[in-house]
């Protein structure tokens, strides 16, 4: 029985985990990563799913704000894409047809970013 680790998003071995990565589901090597790297990846999570879900709320919104201001430039771009989308399509359902029909630059972005990858069940 293995374990799984949030941020690598791999199931290792329980090993590979110590006493205190095990309960935050952090394995080992990802413990090891600097702290800003280890959040980096847990905001972009945060962010893809945000997008995932069925309507992006305005508590979202206002952390994607915050987020919108990190250092990490891939957690900034993706969150000032989220909040694109949520501007002009906060619902998921058939925002990528309206994105690609009537947002195309935006559709774009949300493409090339991997943020569409949130839209696949
Ligand atoms: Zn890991």
């Amino acid at each position: 029985m293995g374990h799984f680790c949030r941020v690598c998003a791999c199931s290792k071995p329980n090993e590979q985990f110590s006493g205190k990565g095990h309960k935050h589901h952090i394995c080992k090597a990802c413990s090891r990563k600097p702290e800003e790297e280890r959040c980096a990846i847990d905001q972009e999570n945060e962010i893809v799913g945000f997008m995932s879900q069925s309507n992006i709320s305005g508590k979202n919104i206002a952390r994607l704000h915050k987020l919108k201001l990190s250092t990490n430039l891939r957690v900034a771009e993706l969150a000032d894409i989220a909040l694109a989308v949520a501007r002009v399509k906060p619902h998921k359902k058939r925002r990528l047809k309206v994105l690609a029909k009537e947002h195309r630059a935006l559709f774009m972005k949300v493409s090339e970013s991997g943020l569409i990858h949130a839209h696949h069940d």
